[in-house]
């Protein structure tokens, strides 16, 4: 009994999990996590020990919240993360539908003189941003500004990046203030009042197609950043994001791309800042 149970066991959780995708993990970990708490409070019953009841308890209820939170904010399922991808994401609009010859880009001199004629600038950080390592120049970037009287504040989308958190620690990393890191729900009506927004390696969080019920991600919470005076992306190029699908917003009549590697984009950005 006691191996088939292993065996068992073994099989069920290689199976549970064989299937999700890389991105996916951070939500199937948290859920795992949650699941121990829970093994723990049943051996607490078992032992009669109520210190494990309660610790168990709490991991597995914290875990299970944080599940929960992680889900919302990418507007799926549970049942779709453990089971499927993002369904019916091939029925929407192709690249050439969204992008064909409204893209326009632009260079570190030119966002450099936006920047400096702004009076209040967003930095959006997303998965990008931690691939390029490029936290530290955008901390000297966003000093630079506020040396010259420019509010600077950073939105931060509750799945920003390939981890919960992601985008705060990178930043708290660099010592770029936690009160500057504005939520997605408090930062939004504010975007209409802001005359640049920097996106910098974000992607599907500022997708304005969520808004669009048909949809592969509709109705995921997203940034407006499509709001503000100017929005300028930071990307190598058109690729979709974690999502795989087209972002309409790098067509915006409003949008410039700025068409490089994070780090080397930022670096660029400092020294034509200080040129400017
Ligand atoms: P996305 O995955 O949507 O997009 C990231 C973008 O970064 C890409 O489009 C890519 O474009 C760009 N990029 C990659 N490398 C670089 C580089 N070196 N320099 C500059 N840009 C780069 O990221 P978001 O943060 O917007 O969204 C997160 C996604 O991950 C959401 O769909 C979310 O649901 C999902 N997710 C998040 C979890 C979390 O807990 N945070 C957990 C599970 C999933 P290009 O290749 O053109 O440069």
């Amino acid at each position: 009994m006691y191996w088939i149970l292993v065996f068992g066991g073994l099989l069920l959780g290689v199976l549970l999990v064989i299937g999700i995708g890389g991105a996916d993990m951070p939500v199937v970990i948290s859920l795992l996590n949650s699941y121990s708490g829970l093994a723990a409070a049943a051996t607490g019953f078992v032992l009669s020990n109520t210190v494990l009841i309660i610790s168990g308890s709490l991991v597995g209820a914290s875990g299970l919240i944080l599940t929960a939170i992680m889900t919302k904010a990418m507007n799926r399922s549970l049942r779709n993360v453990l089971f499927g991808g993002f369904g019916g994401a091939t029925d929407g609009p192709s690249d050439d539908d969204v992008y064909g010859g409204k893209v326009k880009s632009t260079s570190a001199d030119e966002v450099a003189m936006l920047l400096k004629n702004a009076r209040r600038v967003v930095i959006v950080p997303g998965y990008g941003l931690a691939v390029a390592r490029a936290s530290g120049p955008t901390r000297v970037l966003t000093e630079l500004m506020e040396q010259d009287d420019i509010e600077v504040a950073f939105g931060i989308h509750p799945v920003a990046g390939r981890m919960p958190g992601h985008m705060n620690v990178l930043l708290a990393e660099e010592n770029i203030a936690y009160e500057k890191l504005i939520e997605l729900d408090t930062i939004n009506p504010t975007f209409a009042q802001t005359d640049v927004v920097l996106v910098l390696g974000a992607n599907d969080v500022v997708n304005p197609l969520a808004r669009d019920p048909k949809s592969a991600i509709a109705g995921m919470p997203i940034l407006d950043v499509d709001k503000a005076a100017v929005c300028v992306v930071v990307k190598r190029s058109l690729s979709p994001g974690f999502a795989g699908i087209p972002n309409p917003l790098f067509a915006n009549e409003n949008t410039l791309m700025l068409f490089a590697d994070g780090k080397q984009a930022m670096d660029d950005l400092v020294t034509a800042y200080k040129e400017a």
